[in-house]
């Protein structure tokens, strides 16, 4: 059974495209990631995450439960072993919403994998859609941001690439990958070329300028 890897820049749109994935398409499951940080509004044990505290993240590192984990702006995130069994012993497909070290972490021991990256169109548009998301103060999307720039390096290592430009174009060609399960040809083949333009409009463009000089006193700050 194959198991659907996606990562994204925060911001992207990950979680707006997964969502209406799993509403569309009932072979596929969440995989319920374990993690150290705090529940958001809305946010329930056992539903989004099993929150739990780092000491007991811990003991399960050392215990060989993850299958990959990784630590994400300061939080412990984790993919159990039981997990991934649990949904597939249920006949479904899981999908894995994690980060870009979480995959590299863990391509090797995943041999089934279909592992999609998605795309901002550009620097400037990933930075609105933080604006409009609205959840963090500017130092924080200031800081993902930055990650976005250090994430977007390591794009070549996923099987697809997907530029969530128009949405509903996204969406189709993401619902294909998933319905076909097959990782040939299916992505944007523009998606490479893509990378080199946003590391160049990250390092050079006059509005990140202006954001790095004001930002520079606040370059140490994390989540
Ligand atoms: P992520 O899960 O990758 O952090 P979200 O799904 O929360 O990203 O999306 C971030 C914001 O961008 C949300 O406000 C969402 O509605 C918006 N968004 C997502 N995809 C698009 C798109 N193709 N065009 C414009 N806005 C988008
Ligand atoms: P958030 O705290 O916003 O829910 O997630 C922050 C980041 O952690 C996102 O990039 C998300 O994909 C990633 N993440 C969530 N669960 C896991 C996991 O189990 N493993 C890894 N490596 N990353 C995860």
């Amino acid at each position: 059974m194959p198991v659907f890897v996606v990562s994204a820049p925060s911001g992207t749109g990950k979680t707006t495209l997964n969502r209406r994935m799993l509403k569309e398409c009932p072979r596929l499951e969440m995989s319920v990631s374990h993690t150290t940080r705090g529940p958001r509004q809305g946010e329930v044990d056992g539903v989004h995450y099993h929150f739990i505290k780092a000491d007991e993240f811990r003991a399960m590192v050392e215990a060989h439960a993850f299958i990959e984990w990784a630590e994400v702006h300061g939080n412990l995130y984790g993919t159990t072993f039981s997990e991934l069994k649990r949904i597939e012993n249920g006949g479904k497909d899981p999908l894995l919403e994690i980060d870009i070290q979480g995959w590299h972490n863990a391509k090797n021991l995943l041999d089934n994998a279909i592992s999609i990256f998605i795309l901002p169109p550009s620097m400037s548009s990933l930075w609105q859609r933080l604006e409009k998301r609205g959840s963090d103060p500017l130092e924080i999307r200031w800081v993902r941001l930055q990650n976005a720039y250090d994430e977007i390096q390591k794009a070549h290592e996923y099987d697809i690439l997907i530029i969530n430009n128009d949405l509903e174009v996204a969406y189709q060609k993401l619902k294909s990958i998933i319905l076909s399960g097959k990782p040939e040809g299916k992505g944007d083949p523009e998606g490479l070329m893509l990378c080199q333009t946003l590391n160049v409009e990250f390092e050079t463009a006059d509005w990140i300028k202006g954001l790095r000089e004001k930002m520079g006193s606040l370059k140490t700050v994390s989540e």
